[in-house]
């Protein structure tokens, strides 16, 4: 199966010109179910093998950024996506309404202080890109940053997108690759989760009766995630705009574009030297005499 056409429809390196219209959250590339699934299951062992080898190497982490609304279904994306990972070598934080430690830094400070070691896999759900979004949607939010005033002017929002590209332009020169996941789904789908979310006593406790009032400015939400993607989708830091409105068909694109950036980076587990082997060898001869 053709995998890498999989990913390279939803990824955009350039946001000029980005419209959301274009983008099907009901997109499953004429996939069915079942295929999907045994691919995830292959996918996410392959992810296992290739994390090992990061791990090994040591040199290079992977930055994946998860951004969607309530019910897009960021965390079943970590649970499935990562099931064949090994937990030592991959951090998972999730990014909620900023503490007051938080908010008494600048916006980026949260993020930079979990950001994944050399040979790790971290997994952002929600991100630094909140404070374009959901800040943006209310934008009183603003008002309890603590910011000097003179600095909050009707360019903020065009200062957080430099901001934002500039530190991850200077992650990807440092070692970090960054992978960026907005999970496109449907007004329509969303409302159906959230009902199941309300009717299932096994998931009441994710619902959240905020979701509802934000629904109400599902509008001004597109609007932020489309000009977010407009400003940030980057060379060095892509932006992957994914159907959600099939989990299965989710999983297994954001499965296959995180494989695919580590199958770039090529990573090696670290050889001996001769001077190395010779030397374990004669280790080797003295313990089996021990
Ligand atoms: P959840 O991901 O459903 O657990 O909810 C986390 C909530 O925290 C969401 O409503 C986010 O919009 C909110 N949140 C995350 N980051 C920020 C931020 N920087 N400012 C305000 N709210 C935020
Ligand atoms: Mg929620």
């Amino acid at each position: 199966l053709r995998q890498s056409d999989l990913t390279k429809r939803y990824r955009i390196k350039d946001g000029s010109g980005f419209t959301l219209a274009d983008f099907d959250p009901g997109d499953q590339d004429g996939l069915d179910k079942e295929s999907a699934k045994a691919l995830l299951a292959q996918s996410a062992e392959r992810l296992g093998e290739l994390q090992e080898r990061l791990y090994a190497e040591h040199q290079w982490a992977v930055l994946i950024v998860l951004q969607g609304l309530d019910a897009a279904g960021k965390d079943g994306v970590i649970e499935h996506v990562m099931s064949g990972v090994n937990p030592q070598g991959c951090d998972v934080h999730p990014f909620k309404v900023p503490s007051q430690l938080e908010l008494d830094h600048d916006f980026l400070w949260r993020a930079a202080l979990v950001l994944p070691r050399r040979g790790h896999i971290g997994i952002f759900n929600r991100s630094y890109y909140e404070e374009v979004v959901v800040v943006r949607v209310h934008n009183d939010l603003l008002d309890h940053q603590g910011l000097p005033p003179e600095l909050v002017t009707n360019n903020i929002w065009k200062e957080r997108y430099e901001d934002v590209n500039a530190f991850e332009r200077h992650l990807a020169r440092n070692g970090t690759a960054v992978l960026k996941f907005f999970l496109n789904v449907s007004k329509k789908e969303q409302q159906k989760r959230l009902l199941e979310r309300i009717d299932d006593p096994a998931k009441q406790w994710k619902f959240n009766a905020g979701d509802i009032g934000e629904r109400k400015l599902w509008d001004q939400y597109m609007t932020a995630y489309e000009d977010m993607v407009r400003a940030t989708a980057t060379e060095h830091a892509p932006w992957y705009v994914v159907p959600a409105d099939h989990k299965w068909f989710t999983r297994l694109v954001i499965a296959t574009a995180i494989i695919e950036r580590i199958e770039a980076i090529d990573p090696k587990f670290p050889t001996l030297s001769e001077e190395q082997l010779r030397a374990i060898a004669s280790l080797r001869a003295s313990l089996a005499q021990d």
